[in-house]
């Protein structure tokens, strides 16, 4: 047996709209396919805008680009994310202000954020890390106090609600990314999301390099070329046409993982889920007790020799090179030795998730 951690899975109209672009010619970043994405999205998340780009990290750039971030301003976000988050904030000469994580979700410690927020604080950047909402309320409460902008990364989080409410545009705007490894993929591309007209107008001039819509090839601003193609948006429109599909098969495959692996939680910790959000599951995480003798990396080389392809949990920023701070954060750098993500994906069978199971009851007993 081998099971990748995650894989694409193209069992919708994938082939038919692709083909249909192919033999139309529509290839590039015009075409139906775009507009026809993007409502769909703003209809699955229930906002006023959905904004198709590139990938996600140029979403969350873009974003930053139109609230007017630049040298000199602070976002505070975790210091446990993709690098992608960081990255964004870097691009517009902002400074990244990092926060710890909690131990339960994985998430920014919204109890940490006040005494961080400067003079120079622009905006509060959460992160739904691994499909689990942040705590947003207390997050909307502080930008509200001191009047910040609140960005959300929801990258990995499609199918994820706060108290309800899908996430990604409870502030002024959050984003989505399709990468191959996301539930949701167009191999690479991302989504913007907001229900703030003059912001979503600001973002689709910067991301079809400052053109004017009224006037072509007049440029009133330097922008950027951001855009999805439509071969990208045929794939993701097949996505989103089976989004549901492919969310309940997450579901399905934790409720399976939670139920199996219950006898070895001598051993591991498994994903708590917060009262106020569902989990979308983009990664099923397990993390290592203290009493486990093997280490983390070593079990992945065992389960990786028995065909179970696995994942670190992400390292913290600051502990990489262009990021580094002399300074602790504990429960991020837990987490990042501890943990590990387990195969999930809306193609895993039973089997294989017993077969998961099996390999890691035989490794960590
Ligand atoms: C995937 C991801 C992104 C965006 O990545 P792209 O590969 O550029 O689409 C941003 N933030 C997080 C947390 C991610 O997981």
């Amino acid at each position: 047996m081998r099971i990748p951690v995650s894989m694409p899975i193209l069992n919708s109209n994938e082939k038919k709209y692709v083909n249909e672009c192919l033999d139309t010619t529509w290839i590039s970043s015009n075409g139906k396919f775009i507009a026809e994405f993007e409502k769909r999205f703003a209809e699955f998340t229930g906002y006023k805008h959905a904004i198709a780009t590139s990938n996600g990290t140029v979403a969350l750039h873009l974003i930053l680009l139109a609230l007017g971030l630049k040298p000199g301003d602070e976002v505070i976000t975790p210091t446990l994310s993709y690098i992608a988050t960081a990255n964004s904030i870097t691009y517009t000469g902002a400074k990244t202000v990092f926060i710890d994580s909690e131990e339960n979700t994985c998430n920014i410690d919204v109890n940490q954020i006040e005494k961080l927020i400067t003079k120079k604080t622009k905006a509060i950047l959460p992160v739904h890390l691994y499909g689990h909402s942040a705590d947003l309320d207390p997050i909307l409460k502080l930008a509200k106090k001191y009047n910040l902008y609140v960005i959300e990364d929801a990258a990995e989080a499609i199918g994820t609600y706060y108290k309800g409410k899908h996430v990604g545009g409870f502030g002024q705007a959050g984003m989505f990314s399709f990468f191959g490894n996301k539930t949701l993929t167009t191999g690479e591309g991302g989504m913007i999301v907001t229900d703030n007209d003059e912001l979503a107008a600001q973002m689709r001039l910067l991301k079809g390099q400052g053109m004017d819509p009224k006037r072509r090839y007049w440029h009133p601003i330097v922008g950027y070329n951001y855009r999805m193609t439509n071969i990208q948006a045929a794939i993701g429109l097949a996505q989103i046409e089976n989004i549901e599909w492919r969310l309940k098969r997450r579901q399905e495959v934790a409720e399976w993982y939670y139920e199996l692996l219950k006898p070895l939680t001598k051993y591991i910790e498994l994903p708590t889920i917060a009262k106020y959000t569902n989990h979308s599951f983009w990664m099923f995480n397990i993390l290592l007790k203290d009493n486990v003798k093997i280490s983390r990396d070593e079990l992945m080389n065992k389960l990786g020799e028995e065909g179970i392809e696995t994942r670190p949990i992400f390292y913290p920023m600051h502990t990489m090179p262009p990021y580094f701070e002399n300074k602790k954060y504990l429960i991020a750098e837990k987490l990042s030795a501890k943990g590990i993500s387990i195969p999930t994906h809306s193609g895993l069978t039973k089997e294989e998730v017993e077969y998961v199971v099996e390999k890691l009851s035989i490794i960590l007993q």
